[in-house]
């Protein structure tokens, strides 16, 4: 069937901006733009938009979405702001939640206790089963008496990071049975739909959660795009599964630092705040043979990368693999931007604000090394992403964070405003450069032959105040030219 959307604000795609009065869908793809007079001649069913804006999905090309909907379902812990207040949220969800605990989202930065929150804060309130508190940056971790025993691990506080912390946070997801994860899989999908995201890139997908989606997929119940980048040690290259319109298998995901707020991203001089590096987390050799086994078989490499020493190490292992990803790319030297050219760069803009503090760790000095947006969309490929659960997944708070750089929070790094794109370049870079990053060239647009991927919003992002960006709902979500209704699992 042949059907036509009329009477609305139609972005048929950012740059250059191209409206159209209407577009017609059919068989799941868009088959025309233009004229209304012409879409009504040659449609048999008719969509009046009634003056609301239609646009093509957003696509988060760097999201966990297994983490997401477990983070769904979790003790939440962002923005509290004393000990007193963890301990009071821990107390209160161990009371109404049976089983291993785990809650996510603080931030020692905004304590009024100016201190790290260690094992014996929480060790009186659980004591007999394990208790895991991630951090908001998800490198490092709390957990409790109990949990350190159970993995024979010796810690004075109880503050795991990196390589450790992955080992812990792998045990716990171990005691977590299939069937919850499949419901986490569900609800992050629904929170996806919410939002208007129609396509992802997950990386840092395990084996076991790469099966529950095939199995997902078979059953008919992955409504959205999914790009699947799994864990380096959970790929094989005789990986036996054949892509679907809904779940791609595209490469791998590695890790070359670790984070800015855990003091382990890797830079070139010593942070400022701390007589460090950070930290390299893997070795390049061991990297090299995994780059070398994923493109044999045409696989792509994504790699994290967050301090500007990491990013000399991830420009050299992607040197030869043009079309590889670097995810993060939050410290970048001058020296550097033009060896990004050939490589997908892959950012988070919400950073900027969550990392309010990031001065402290990198002084003046390098300040305008930092989330230099504008500087790499001129270079190369620029992905836009969440990273959620790290970053709320609403795709409104992405583009307000890119659009004003903290300016009205007056965080320090939002005097480089040269950094700050207008809502038009972001939402490009949020749905065809995402598209791109992901190896995909029929969505992110909205043009003939593309899926017909669009969400309808109640308000026009391009006429409306910055400052209410995230007041915008979508509305309705449209996936192959199909209503997609949110908490369709529920
Ligand atoms: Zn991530």
């Amino acid at each position: 069937m042949r059907i036509a959307f009329i009477n609305g604000k139609i972005y048929i795609k950012f740059k250059p901006l191209e409206k159209s009065e209407s577009i017609v869908v059919e068989s799941g793809k868009i088959i025309f733009s233009g004229p209304t007079e012409l879409s009504l001649k040659k449609a048999e069913k008719i969509v009046d938009l009634k003056g609301r804006t239609l646009m093509p999905g957003f696509i988060d090309a760097h999201m966990h979405l297994d983490e997401l909907g477990m983070y769904l379902n979790i003790l939440d812990l962002r923005n509290i702001r004393s000990i007193e207040e963890l301990r009071n949220k821990l107390k209160k969800f161990a009371e109404n939640h049976p089983g291993p605990i785990m809650g996510h989202g603080w931030d020692q930065e905004l304590f009024l206790d100016k201190r790290w929150p260690n094992k014996h804060d929480i060790d009186d309130i659980v004591n007999d089963r394990p208790v895991i508190l991630t951090r908001v940056c998800l490198h490092a971790a709390l957990v409790n008496s109990y949990f350190l025993k159970i993995m024979n691990y010796e810690s004075e506080d109880g503050i795991i990071k990196e390589n450790d912390f992955e080992t812990f946070r792998k045990k716990f997801n171990s005691l977590i049975n299939r069937e919850n994860k499949k419901k986490f899989i569900l609800d992050g999908i629904n929170e996806l739909i919410k939002n208007g995201i129609t396509s992802i890139g997950f990386v840092s997908c395990s084996k076991e959660i790469f099966q529950i989606l095939k199995d997902l997929d078979k059953e008919k119940k992955i409504p959205i795009r999914i790009n699947v980048y799994l864990n380096a040690e959970d790929f094989s290259p005789d990986i036996n599964f054949k892509n679907s319109e809904h779940l791609k298998l595209k490469g791998i995901k590695l890790f070359v630092d670790g984070s800015l707020g855990a003091r382990t991203a890797l830079l070139s001089e010593k942070y400022n705040d701390a007589d460090t590096f950070g930290e390299k987390v893997f070795d390049e050799n061991y990297l090299k043979i995994y780059i070398e086994n994923a493109t044999k078989e045409n696989f792509q490499v994504a790699i994290h990368a967050i301090g500007d020493r990491a990013m000399d190490i991830a420009i050299s292992l992607l040197k030869n693999h043009p079309g590889g990803r670097i995810e993060h790319c939050s410290v970048v030297r001058d020296d550097q931007l033009e060896k990004l050219k050939k490589i997908n760069l892959v950012v988070q803009p919400h950073f900027v604000l969550t990392d309010f503090w990031v001065l402290d760790r990198l002084g003046e000095e390098r300040a305008r090394f930092v989330y230099r947006f504008k500087d790499l969309s001129r270079i190369s490929n620029l992905a836009f992403s969440t990273d959620a659960p790290v970053e709320p997944i609403n795709p409104f708070l992405t583009l307000y964070a890119a659009v004003t750089r903290g300016k009205f929070e007056n965080i320090p790094i939002s005097k480089y405003q040269d950094q700050a794109m207008d809502v038009q370049e972001a939402i490009y870079h949020y749905t065809k450069c995402s598209a791109i990053a992901l190896n995909e060239s029929s969505y992110g647009e909205l043009v003939d032959g593309n899926y017909a991927d669009f969400i309808i919003l109640d308000k026009d992002p391009l006429s409306i105040d910055e400052k209410d960006l995230e007041k915008i709902n979508v509305d309705e979500v449209y996936i192959s030219g199909e209503r997609i209704s949110e908490n369709i699992f529920k």
